[in-house]
């Protein structure tokens, strides 16, 4: 459902995509590893139509997303996919449920029904009592959990998470898997996802290592001369 071909990327001199291949099924969760600067995070903004390649291309659904406008590609990264970053994606001065309900009324749903909507996840993430809390003041596993909630509040088809995990201790950062992996599996969400722990990667049904901007199925250790 999403697949990179060939894409290369370059910030100014710095090459950070050099050739990127990569497809990722309806249904999958897909892990991506590799070392820092490898180029991780900009393949996942490319597959996102956060960032347009130099050349190759990109795919979603059957459409072409690198030759898209602007325009186009954020309607795109609003209307069919969620994001969840390392840190500070909610507006601090909000509520929980305000958070959770900003995607539906940026989509022109009403108040009443955005927020009736957004309470149905406070359960299944584990975010029961918090609704009313300034989200400034959430604990870092809190947190994520509420940014996990906004990002699945408008049933997107694929998931991108950089590094969801990354600002948490193991222990919290594998509760937040498991209730975004679960969740994932139970509505059938597409999921891409950055991470460094290879805990983190073995929840997921593939990884794929990036290495000096090329994609390679193999771990680590693996990798020949
Ligand atoms: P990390 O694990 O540290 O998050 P990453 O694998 O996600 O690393 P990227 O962020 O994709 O790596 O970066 C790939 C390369 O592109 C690096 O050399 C980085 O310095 C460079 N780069 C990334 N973003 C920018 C930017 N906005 N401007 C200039 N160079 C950038
Ligand atoms: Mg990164």
């Amino acid at each position: 459902i999403v697949e990179a071909r060939d894409v290369v990327l370059s910030f100014g001199q710095t090459p950070a995509l050099r050739g990127a291949n990569v497809s990722v099924a309806a249904g999958e969760i897909l892990a991506i590893m590799g070392p820092s600067g490898s180029g991780k995070s900009t393949l996942l903004h490319c597959l996102a139509g956060i960032l347009v390649p130099g050349s190759g291309e990109v795919w979603f659904d059957g459409a072409r997303v690198d030759t898209m406008g602007e325009t186009q590609r954020s309607t795109l990264r609003r209307e069919r996919f969620g994001f969840v970053f390392q840190f500070g994606q909610l507006v601090p001065e909000l509520t929980v449920e305000e958070n959770v309900a900003l995607p539906l009324l940026l989509g022109g749903v009403r108040r009443a029904e955005a927020v009736a909507r957004a309470r149905t996840w406070f359960e299944r993430l584990d975010l029961s009592g918090l609704e009313r809390r300034r989200s400034g003041e959430l604990s870092g596993g809190q947190a994520q959990r509420v940014a996990l909630a906004r990002a699945l509040v408008a049933r997107p088809e694929v998931l991108f998470a950089d590094e969801p995990t990354g600002s948490l201790d193991s222990l919290t950062g594998e509760q937040v898997m498991d209730l975004l992996v679960g969740t994932a599996r139970q509505e059938g969400t597409t999921v891409v996802l950055v991470t460094h722990e290879p805990r983190v990667a073995a929840c997921a049904d593939r990884e794929v290592v990036v290495r000096d901007g090329r994609v390679t199925s193999l771990v680590p250790g693996q990798v020949g001369p």
